[in-house]
Formats: C-alpha cells, sequence, structure tokens
C-alpha cells in the first residue's frame, strides 16, 4: 500500500479549509486537516514544498514511522505551521489504515469507551437577554453543556460574541460564532480587562438564577489576563461551579498557572495554541490544568495527541479538544474518533459548521441528545466533493486584534 498521489484542497466554503488528500496505488483515499486559522497558506506552502515530494512512494500503513520521519528529518521542530502539516499527514493515514481494515479509527485505537461524546456549544450575547436566547437555543438543539460569553459595558467588540454589530458596517462578512473577518487587515477590537472582572461574575449570577445549578457552564478569557487577574477572575467564580476556565493567561508562562492555583479551585483548560506534549510537560507533571485544549488538527495528528492524553491521564487530567469552527469536518472526525477512545475523555467543543461546508465535506458523525459519535464508517468517515470544493477559492480572511484604551497592543 503505496502513497502514489498527495493533493494540498484548499476551499473557502464558509471559511477557509486546508485539506491534505493523499491516494494509495491500490485506489484508497485518506484526508487530513491542516487549516490554521488566519495563516492558512503558510502551511500549504509546507506541505506542497516540502512534504508532498517526501511521502510519494512511501507505505502508507507506517503512520509511526512516517510521523517521525517527518518530524525529525526537518530538523526545524514544533510550531503551529509544521504540527498541522505533519497532523494532516498523520490523519490521512489513519484513515487510509481504517480502509485497509474496514473499520472506523476508532476501533484500531481499541475501541470506544463511552457511547457517545459529550459537547458544549457556544452561546452569546450583547446583553443579558440576548445570551439567554442564545443559551434556549442552544438546549433545543441539544447542548447538554454550555460556554457562556457575553459583552462588557463600555467595550465595542469583545471575543465570542456572535455577530458584533461593529463588523457589519465593515467590509466583509462576519458569519455567525467566526470571529475571522474576511478582508485584507485583521478588525482591531478594543477592551479592558477590569470592566471585564467586575462584569463577568455578575452575568453567572444571572445565568445560575435563570437555569439552575445543573447545566455544565463553561467560559473562555481568550489569554487575556495577567496571573493575579486570573487568580481573581477563579476566585470570583467559583460559586457558579464552573465546569471549566479557559484561557486565563497566554499560558506561554507556564509556571504563573502555580500563582492561579493558589488561589481558586475553579477547574482551569489551556491548550489550544500548544502544539506538542513538550508544551504540556511542565502544565501537566505539576497538575495546573484540568483540561487539555489542543486539537488534533493543531497537535501533530492523532497518534501525537493520543500521547499528550495518555501522558494527561496518569495526572486525572481530562481531554478538551478544541473544535470551533476553523477546525474543518475532517479534523472534527478524528477528534471524536481519539475521544471515543481514550479513557480520559472530558468533553469535546462542538460548533456547527455552516451549509456550504456540509456539502463539501460529507460526513457521517452524528449528534443526538447532546452527544457526538464519529458512525461507523471505515476510516474517519469524512469524504471530500472536489466538485463542491473548487467552487469556493481561498479568500484572504484574519482573526482581530485587541487593543487597550491607551492603543496599546493586548492579547487578543
Ligand atoms: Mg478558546
Amino acid at each position: 500500500m503505496i502513497i502514489d498521489r498527495a493533493e494540498v484542497v484548499v476551499t473557502s466554503p464558509d471559511r477557509n479549509f486546508v485539506t491534505l488528500k493523499l491516494t494509495t496505488d491500490d485506489g484508497l483515499t485518506g484526508l487530513g486537516d491542516a487549516t490554521l486559522n488566519g495563516r492558512e497558506m503558510a502551511v500549504v506552502a509546507y506541505l506542497a514544498d516540502h512534504v508532498v515530494p517526501l511521502l510519494i512512494g512511501r507505505d502508507a500503513h507506517r503512520i509511526e514511522d512516517t510521523w517521525q520521519f517527518l518530524y525529525r528529518s526537518a530538523y526545524w521542530r514544533r510550531g503551529p505551521v509544521t504540527m498541522a502539516a505533519i497532523a494532516a499527514v498523520d490523519m490521512a493515514l489513519w484513515d487510509i489504515k481504517g480502509k485497509a481494515a474496514g473499520m472506523p479509527v476508532y476501533q484500531l485505537l481499541g475501541g470506544a469507551s463511552r457511547n457517545g461524546l459529550l459537547a458544549y456549544g457556544h452561546a452569546s450575547g450583547k446583553t443579558t437577554d440576548e445570551l439567554f436566547d442564545s443559551i434556549r437555543s442552544h438546549q433545543e438543539q441539544g447542548y447538554r453543556a454550555i460556554r457562556v460569553q457575553t459583552g462588557v459595558p463600555g467595550l465595542k467588540s469583545i471575543y465570542g460574541i456572535a455577530s458584533n454589530a461593529t463588523y457589519e458596517a465593515m467590509e466583509g462578512v462576519r458569519y455567525d460564532h467566526e470571529p475571522a473577518q474576511r478582508g485584507a487587515l485583521p478588525a482591531e477590537e478594543d477592551w479592558d480587562t477590569r470592566a471585564y472582572l467586575r462584569h463577568v461574575p455578575t452575568v453567572f449570577e444571572a445565568v445560575r438564577n435563570e437555569f439552575g445549578s445543573e447545566l455544565p457552564l463553561l467560559h473562555d478569557a481568550h489569554h487575556r489576563l495577567t496571573p493575579i487577574q486570573a487568580a481573581q477572575l477563579g476566585k470570583s467564580l467559583e460559586p457558579y461551579d464552573l465546569f471549566w476556565l479557559e484561557d486565563v493567561t497566554p499560558a506561554e508562562n507556564q509556571e504563573a498557572l502555580r500563582l492561579v492555583r493558589q488561589h481558586t479551585t475553579t477547574p482551569l483548560a489551556i491548550g489550544e495554541i500548544f502544539n506538542t506534549v513538550w508544551d504540556y510537560q511542565q502544565i501537566i507533571r505539576e497538575q495546573l490544568i484540568d483540561y487539555v485544549r489542543s486539537a488534533v488538527t493543531h497537535t501533530g495528528g492523532i497518534s501525537h495527541l493520543k500521547k499528550v492524553l495518555d501522558y494527561a491521564a496518569q495526572y486525572q487530567i481530562k481531554s478538551g479538544m478544541h473544535g470551533p469552527t476553523d477546525i474543518s469536518p475532517v479534523g472534527m472526525a478524528a477528534a471524536m474518533h481519539l475521544g471515543l477512545a481514550i479513557h480520559n475523555f472530558g468533553i469535546q467543543e462542538y460548533m456547527r459548521h455552516g451549509a456550504k461546508t456540509d456539502q463539501v465535506f460529507q460526513q457521517s458523525f452524528t449528534w443526538e441528545n447532546g452527544f457526538l459519535h464519529p458512525g461507523n464508517n471505515p476510516g474517519l468517515g469524512v469524504e471530500l466533493d472536489l466538485d463542491e470544493s473548487g467552487k469556493y477559492p481561498y479568500v484572504q480572511a484574519y482573526l482581530p486584534f485587541n487593543r487597550l484604551a491607551d492603543g496599546t497592543v493586548h492579547d487578543w
């Protein structure tokens, strides 16, 4: 089973996606997601110029050997571009192996450890009323766990709020829950940490009063706080029993989380911008987090993220894989197979893709009563319609960035 062909497909149905498609000499195909939001074309070049030529002629069965070859032979290691490219190859090879075996990938990873994957969605609103409507609408869609983000009085726009009014006047389209803005330049947003820290606990108090104590609630601070501000937020949210508080600090400084841990028992989730097990070494060993936020797509694929999660399992740290709309249906399928197989699954982030995306990527997963299942098709269970994908060429799009009131650039 030799890799005969490798194609990098860029398509932008509702947003940009980068997909690697491998074909073997006996006609099996495999797909891998290599989408890096706002830096898509860097991964395209890495794959097309430096990885595709190395894959032709290799044995498609040798997943681990190919991973190690791509990682070590590059000499330059880690980083989001490298690890997204390797992830796409890894996913595509698992897809092929599943098809060759006639089994879904989760069976090759040890079989199902549960019946389905608890998933959370993103409720948001500029006001409390809008937020409540959004939570109710998510519950009607079956969600049993909900991330809560709201506007902050005095700030024009803020991370995680769907359909910001500020974008409507700008060029391009911002579709629901998608922060990347189509256009030549990143959008500028504003930020005020003190206003945010005052406001957020009042929102969670209102949500608990309205929706009761049972509903699992999550919140994302999106890397914007200093360690002591993060500690303050975790402490102030303790009465509202969060499932997790995400990305409280930028997390490159992992020791900072020791300080946060000393002050709060609110569970912490981090890692969506980490790429390897080495990025997690200290925070897992010192038990500074409760959930690993990595996506299969950005962490070297199924093979490597499984190593991260097996390491985390020793410390009772669970998975909380990244699943916003910039994880393609292929990357989401990979997350579902991995999440179904591992013992230390926690929760899966799940936002629905747009209708055009669902036409480009034919999928076999199920979503019932708040639980995801990858389905039982051989491989990952996703096929790419090249005719459909060809209708939507790449469109430049960037994530926004923040400035403080005095003009200083801040973490977004
Ligand atoms: Mg996040």
